[in-house]
């Protein structure tokens, strides 16, 4: 979904998208804590900004699929970052990511 065309592409009914993301945890300032996407530049997962999370992230690309089959018009929920801390290359126990994003998407169709 990095350009307008993939985008039209999988979401056909869409003609228009709004993507506010506040990301609190580790690696975030108040100067960046906050990302707005358009269908323009939407990205398949919204990144971790911990700089120790490994496999961070969170998947929108499912959300907005799920919201395109209800023809929702808008959505917001906070979720917890699907990544975890530690070094692959140690054993010691792995912990989750504490980072969370709190989002809202709105959604015009055709
Ligand atoms: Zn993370």
């Amino acid at each position: 979904m990095r350009d307008k065309k993939t985008f039209s592409i999988a979401f056909p009914d869409i003609s228009n998208l709004e993507v506010t993301i506040v990301e609190s945890g580790k690696g975030i300032s108040s100067k960046t804590n906050t990302r707005k996407y358009s269908h323009a530049d939407i990205t398949k997962t919204i990144k971790c900004a911990n700089p120790d999370c490994r496999k961070g992230g969170f998947n929108i690309a499912t959300i907005l699929w799920r919201m395109a089959s209800n023809q929702s018009a808008s959505f917001s929920e906070i979720v917890n970052c699907s990544g975890f801390e530690g070094n692959p290359q140690t054993k010691r126990k792995r912990n989750p990511c504490l980072n969370t994003f709190q989002f809202s998407i709105e959604l015009k169709y055709k």
